[in-house]
């Protein structure tokens, strides 16, 4: 890719990230002045005609909806779900069957965060219901003696990157707030993250799984357990201890009895 296209991608890309930062009532990034003053105008002073709004569901956001503080710009994850609509704010809608949007108990205590979706969760639009799926059901109701309807899972990014290639820095960036927008709504007293991504994706900076997992973080004041993917389970069992240790912790911090060894 030359240089000259590489820019264009790069601003599209950022307009994009202003654009639905803008329209879910989150401040965008920081940026240079300059930069923002530049992508500034034409996406967020040029008003679309009425008809053209209604008629998309991406720019639809209720105004009651723009008007609420940056942490709970929804007042439930259905609202947000409606508000998403048919999105096609990065390119991961190109190659999808289905969005995922996230699945379970709207007042979950613990909230699972995988990085996207795979082939199975494609086609069914249901969050780890795959091979990595069915190993994570085990260790919510063997290993936690939880169900999936208690927990609430859902992934960084809606939409499955194609050849289940990890996520584009600027997919994410595109994606997050909604993520933030469902941790928000569900106010969880815990967070698993699976995976270098979704760990990376909340906590920022350049996160190693292998040298910070088992260690408590906190996102927006939520505690959050970075742990290893249930797909890295599935290639080494040996990390199936350090995975299970890292659920005892958790168990812990909800107060919930441990009756199984793992
Ligand atoms: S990955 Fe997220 S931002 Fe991209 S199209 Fe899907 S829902 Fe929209």
């Amino acid at each position: 890719m030359n240089a000259g296209k590489e820019l264009k991608e790069i601003f599209f890309a950022t307009k994009r990230l202003i654009s639905a930062c803008e329209e879910m009532g989150l401040e965008p990034p920081m940026l240079p002045e300059g930069a923002l003053e530049f992508t500034e105008r034409p996406v967020l002073r040029k008003p679309a005609p009425p008809s053209a709004q209604s008629m998309n569901p991406e720019k639809s956001a209720p105004e009651t909806l723009k008007n609420k503080p940056p942490s709970s710009p929804f007042d439930s994850l259905e609202d947000l779900r409606k508000h998403m609509g048919d999105c096609r704010r990065c390119d991961l809608h190109n190659g999808r069957k289905h969005m995922v949007f996230g699945e379970g108990n709207p007042k979950a205590r613990l909230v699972f965060v995988g990085e996207g979706p795979g082939v199975d969760e494609d086609r069914e639009g249901r969050p780890f219901v795959g091979k990595s799926g069915q190993l994570l059901t085990r260790i919510i109701e063997n290993g936690m003696g939880l169900t999936r309807d208690a927990v609430y899972i859902c992934n960084v990014v809606k939409c499955r990157p194609p050849g289940n290639r990890d996520p584009k820095p600027d997919e994410i960036s595109v994606c997050l707030p909604f993520l933030k927008a469902q941790l928000s709504i569900i106010g969880p007293e815990a967070i698993c993250a699976l995976g270098r991504v979704a760990c990376q994706a909340l906590m920022g900076g350049d996160f190693k799984i292998t040298r910070h997992r088992g260690k408590w973080r906190t996102y927006e004041g939520i505690p959050l357990m970075p742990t290893f993917h249930p797909a890295y389970l599935l290639r080494n069992a040996a990390a199936k201890r350090p995975v299970w240790d890292d659920v005892k912790s958790i168990m812990g911090k909800l107060g919930l009895e441990v009756t199984q060894n793992g």
